[in-house]
């Protein structure tokens, strides 16, 4: 903390000097086989970007200065790329390097083999395509103040080789620093100590910004917005980054941010990063959240004026130590980030809002997982995942997982047993095997009862949910069924009583109706509970899903207005599914709508909607 906040007070600031550079891990389990690195022959220590960003042409162009460690002899060096359009790469003498670009694999991209020889630093000169798919490029109609284009980035899990080229994989952390050109009314901020808040003239009609990341961290950390961007401090070291017209009501909603760092310190040690803000986006930001070191990326949807998601920032927060601190050394362990990060974000949850508040967002997620465990091949639900990513209960298995042994072991030693283990492992990359490794030797300790009650393996390595698991049962949620109960009787949509229900009650009453109902009563709930016009866009996109499964054509215009203003996944996909699902009824909607929204959502939403719904002509 101390350390940015005297980087800021330097004019002109110096770019702080890397650490030493991060270990990696050499052992099969982690291997990556998402990059064509070869760390152990030569690998990149320190990125240091000098970018302009082009809003006409979609690109960005400049250049990457990459610091290189190499093995004794070591002549060439191994970097990720997706399509970038590479114009000459030199020593940092400016001597020209020989390099070839291996042939594009739809998933992983191509290899950028470079002949160092004896150059230990070596300057790219590229731009990134104009389907840059870290990329999302807004126009000014996207955002919400309308006057400006916006551009951010999402570099999880393999993204960011579509405009760095560098060595895109977890288990190579790097340090970095940026220069970023932007046109002179917008701002740029990134995932690093913003060492010029308000810019430096840099030409005509230009701003420039700089940044520094002084720690090691893996590369899909490096994050970049730009837009029109105000900034408010919400205390000491947390603040809101957003649009300027939703800067006070983005501020009300996150007030307790700087206290969720506090309850997260109290936890598991502290805060390692300096500055810890938000950045709310526009709309079409496809996930909750986006834990990018300094700076969380957020959806807008979390801004309900209730504080009732606030979950969301607690997750990106606990990621500071699950994921940015100690990290996944490959994606099939992915649930090293996410499944702790879910646990964890539980805690703070507890630790600010009280027991039953943790049980209601614990109890759903046990809805979640046992779902996921319905519909998922059994392969796929293993935490330790195949070679590409986990399966699809990182968050939800491995956060039960993680409560099991807290229950198992009392909660005083396992605290003791996490907050050890963050500082082994800081800015470390990690494997299951190295985790069950560590809590053998300093949780377990060679205790038999203890290893046999807890059954690691069973939940590390094979599908399905051991029987030890613990179900955190919430008092809310089941009153929440209760009022479903009476509902089923018979009782008027009139009597339920939902003045102060949170998002999650609604989740649970919405989600617990039958899935077919009468049309007179979907008219009457919809009427009485006002579900088509809810600002709320998580109980619109609840409601969408029931209503398109009773093709209830009322609630068409509500839909049809929803889901262009919302570009977040979990929010949409499931109203495109069920859409798709409907067939004859559905289908001329969904072709009606998604051509229109398609362009406001992120192309990592995109690939995934064309794949379901067919690419609009
Ligand atoms: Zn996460």
């Amino acid at each position: 903390m101390l350390r940015f906040a005297l980087l800021l007070s330097l004019a002109p600031p110096a770019l702080a000097a890397p650490d030493a550079p991060a270990p990696i891990l050499t052992t099969p389990e982690a291997v990556d086989v998402l990059t064509y690195a070869q760390p152990q022959v030569a690998r990149v220590t320190h990125v240091d970007l000098d970018l302009a960003v082009d809003f006409a042409a979609h690109v960005v162009r400049g250049t990457a200065a990459l610091d290189i460690l190499a093995a004794p002899g070591a002549r060439e060096i191994v970097l990720d790329d997706r399509k970038l359009a590479v114009a000459r790469i030199t020593d940092a003498a400016g001597h020209p390097l020989r390099f070839t670009v291996g042939p594009d694999d739809p998933e992983k991209g191509a290899s950028l083999t470079v002949q160092i020889g004896d150059a230990r630093r070596i300057v790219v000169t590229y731009a990134s395509d104009p389907h840059a798919n870290a990329f999302a490029w807004l126009t000014p109609a996207q955002t919400a103040g309308k006057a400006k284009p916006y551009l951010f980035s999402q570099g999880e899990s393999i993204l960011n080789r579509s405009w760095i080229p560098t060595q895109d994989s977890p288990g190579i952390r790097q340090s970095w620093s940026a220069t970023i050109t932007v046109p002179a009314d917008l701002t740029a901020v990134m995932s690093a100590a913003r060492l010029t808040p308000e810019g430096e003239p840099a030409g005509p009609g230009q701003r420039r910004f700089r940044f520094a990341m002084d720690r090691n961290v893996p590369p899909y950390l490096i994050a970049l917005a730009v837009g029109g961007i105000g900034f408010a401090a919400i205390d000491h070291r947390t603040g809101v980054y957003t649009e300027p017209a939703s800067l006070a009501r983005d501020c009300a909603e996150l007030a307790d941010t700087g206290r969720m760092v506090d309850a997260a310190e109290a936890l598991y040690g502290p805060y390692r990063w300096g500055r810890y803000d938000v950045l709310v986006l526009p709309p079409s930001f496809p996930f909750g959240g986006m834990e990018n070191p300094t700076l969380t990326f957020a959806t807008p949807t979390i801004i309900t004026g209730d504080r009732s998601n606030v979950d969301v920032i607690a997750h990106e927060l606990a990621h500071s130590w699950s994921g940015n601190l100690v990290t996944n050394a490959t994606w099939a362990d992915s649930w090293l980030n996410e499944g702790f990060t879910t646990y964890f974000e539980n805690r703070i949850d507890e630790a600010l809002y009280g027991r039953e508040r943790a049980a209601v967002l614990a109890d759903l997620l046990w809805d979640d997982l046992q779902r996921e465990l319905k519909e998922s091949a059994p392969a796929a639900t293993r935490l330790h995942g195949d070679a590409t990513g986990g399966g699809a209960v990182d968050y939800t298995k491995g956060a039960t997982f993680l409560r099991t042994v807290e229950y198992t072991v009392g909660r005083a030693r396992w605290d003791a047993y996490l907050r050890g283990y963050f500082d082994r492992h800081a800015f470390a990359p990690q494997t299951t095997a190295g985790f069950l490794a560590d809590l053998r030797a300093n949780l377990i300790r060679g205790d038999k009862d203890l290893e046999a009650k807890l059954q690691l393996d069973r939940w590390a390595y094979e599908p399905g949910l051991p029987d030890n698991a613990v179900h955190v049962k919430s008092a809310t949620l089941a009153a929440i069924d209760a009022t479903l109960g009476r509902l089923a009787a018979g009782a008027p949509a009139a009597s339920v009583d939902t003045a102060r229900w949170s998002t999650q009650e609604w989740i649970r009453f919405l989600n617990g109706l039958p899935r077919q109902l009468p049309a007179a009563r979907l008219a009457e709930l919809d009427a009485t509970l006002h579900l088509s016009v809810s600002p709320n866009p998580y109980i619109r996109s609840a409601w969408a899903v029931l209503a398109i499964g009773n093709r209830y054509d009322p609630a068409v215009p509500g839909i049809e207005a929803f889901l262009p203003s919302v570009g977040r996944g979990l929010l949409i996909r499931p109203v495109y599914a069920a859409l798709k699902a409907q067939g004859d009824w559905g289908m001329p909607i969904a072709r009606r709508v998604y051509p229109r929204a398609r362009s406001g959502y992120h192309p990592v939403i995109v690939a995934g909607l064309d794949r379901v719904l067919g690419p609009p002509e």
